[in-house]
């Protein structure tokens, strides 16, 4: 499995992005966790990331494209990937090809998980995550057994900074100027593949293996 997984923030991407690598038995590779782990190691990289994630900004593009670059050198990597969250601009999505082309590993399909506004605003104010092991869950649609505590490790569930309303805003608008338009990237190089990302977690998954086959 090569896929990419797209769609506004809180639809569902690491949710899924998760569960696909997992069966498949390739790794999940999200940019916003590995900057959000250099953030929390205090890494030259996460001293920079911090500043543009804060306020719901893109890190800029050669900083990305530099640590996807490196994470594809990675052994496990070729056996396939799940993308989430990159990329996110073209000039992204255009490194990706380059990269792919070199390693002759091109992308089989870019995943777009459609869910309307209404829908994400409520994932995104539920969202809680594991600020240990980055397991993700929402306080309605995926509680953890006990209340604020990961079911995984037993860390103390934290909200993301930038799920304030005020940065969900910007993340918004920075997706729909600068990542929406990939959708028509993709479509027009033949491997768009659209999903309902509404339904159930399970009900998407099975939606999305569907599309695939
Ligand atoms: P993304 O990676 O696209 O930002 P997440 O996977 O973190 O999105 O999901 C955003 C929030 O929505 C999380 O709190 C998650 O638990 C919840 N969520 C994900 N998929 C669904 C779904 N199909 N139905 C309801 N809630 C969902
Ligand atoms: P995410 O976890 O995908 O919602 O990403 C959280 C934040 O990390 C984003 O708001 C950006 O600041 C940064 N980020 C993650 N992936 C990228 C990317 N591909 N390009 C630029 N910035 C990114």
């Amino acid at each position: 499995m090569r896929i990419v997984l797209m769609g506004p923030p809180g639809a569902g991407k690491g949710t899924q992005a998760a569960r696909l690598a997992a069966r498949a038995g390739v790794p999940h590779i999200s940019t916003g966790d590995m900057f959000r782990q250099a953030v929390r190691e205090g890494t030259p990289l996460g001293l920079e990331a911090k500043g543009y994630m804060d306020r719901g900004a893109l890190v800029p593009d050669e900083v990305t494209i530099g640590i996807v670059r490196e994470r594809l050198r990675q052994e496990d990597a070729a056996r396939g990937f799940v993308f989430d969250g990159f990329p996110r601009t073209t000039v992204q999505a255009e490194a990706l090809d380059r990269i792919l082309a070199e390693l002759e590993r091109p992308l089989e399909a870019a995943v777009e998980l459609v869910v309307p506004d209404a829908e994400i605003v409520r994932r995104l104010a539920g969202r809680r995550v594991c600020p240990q092991c980055g397991a993700t869950y929402h306080v309605e649609f995926q509680p953890p057994a006990r209340p604020g505590v990961c079911d995984r490790c037993g860390a103390e569930l934290a909200q993301r900074p930038d799920d304030r309303e005020e940065t969900v805003r910007e993340r918004l608008a920075v997706y729909r100027r600068q990542t929406a338009p990939l959708v028509d990237y993709y479509r027009a190089a033949g491997i768009l593949v659209q999903v309902d990302g509404t339904g159930a977690v399970d009900a998407v998954t099975a939606s999305v293996l569907e599309a695939l086959r």
